[in-house]
């Protein structure tokens, strides 16, 4: 369904970010690997080679806008061009408001939306002239809902939500989609430090009631990237078992 396409997921070295670069690959993109851990990212590589796909790892920090020029101007060097940017590296750096430190503040806003601002940057540039490509940014369910504890993550992700409107707005005309995805809690690193205690009442408030898989948001990445959703732009997908309609 992708074949020949070349797509770039930074975060790739674990978590949701690898199980989507893995299941781009499975549909025949060519997939270019961003994140800091160099040795981690490796690893993607070879899971993706030896499922028979073409990877590349372009480790980099993407709080740097010099590490995102460089992630697309490698990828371009490898495999000619970029069709599809997915904007999922992320962190977390939880606390009450009136605790919440300056540095806390800033390192969620500077991975979270700042480095979506620099892929989203590189990407357009690209693919305004190609005059088509897909930009997926991987939100949260809680940019959506708030959530006590995260106001500095809430804000980088609902940041996210705008950013993709207008974005959507201003690359429509070269046929470029930009959509956003908000995950619910999905089982990776980020939400293995919750207690039994926490992660069975997070459960019960999810109508479907499980937390979600890495899997549930890739397939929801390979839709966004598909042909068939080309008409579809702008739009935030809940991929969060119900907890927020
Ligand atoms: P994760 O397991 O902690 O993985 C985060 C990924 O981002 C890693 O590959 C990490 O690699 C990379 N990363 C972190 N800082 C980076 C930076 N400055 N530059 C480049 N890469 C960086 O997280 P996850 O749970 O898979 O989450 C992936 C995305 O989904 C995040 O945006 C997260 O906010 C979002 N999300 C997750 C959940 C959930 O329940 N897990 C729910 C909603 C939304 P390095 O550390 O090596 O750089």
């Amino acid at each position: 369904m992708l074949n020949d396409k070349v797509a770039i997921v930074t975060g790739a070295s674990r978590g949701i970010g690898r199980v989507i670069a893995l299941a781009l690959s499975a549909q025949g993109a060519h997939v270019a690997l961003s994140a800091r851990s160099a040795e981690a990212l490796d690893k993607v590589v070879e899971e993706v080679k030896a499922a028979g796909g073409q990877a590349l790892a372009v480790p980099g920090d993407v709080s740097h806008s010099d590490d995102a020029a460089n992630l697309f101007s490698e990828t371009v060097a490898a495999f000619g061009k970029v069709d599809i940017l997915v904007n999922n590296a992320g962190i977390t750096r939880d606390g009450l408001i009136m605790r919440m430190k300056d540095e806390d503040w800033d390192a969620v806003m500077d991975i979270n939306l700042k480095g979506a601002f620099f892929c989203s940057r590189e990407a357009a540039k690209l693919m305004a002239k190609q005059r088509c490509g897909r930009i997926i940014n991987i939100s949260s369910v809680v940019g959506e809902m708030g959530n006590p504890g995260q106001a500095n993550y809430c804000a980088s992700k609902a940041g996210m939500l705008g950013m993709t409107k207008s974005m959507a707005r201003e690359l429509a005309k070269r046929s470029v989609t930009v959509n956003a995805i908000t995950p619910g809690f999905i089982e990776t690193d980020m939400t293995e430090e919750l207690s039994d205690k926490v992660r069975s009442e997070l459960a019960a408030q999810i109508p479907l009631g499980r937390f979600g898989s890495s899997e549930d948001i890739a397939n929801a990445v390979v839709f966004l990237s598909s042909e068939g959703a080309g008409y579809i732009t702008g739009q935030t997908l809940g991929v969060n078992g119900g907890m927020y309609m």
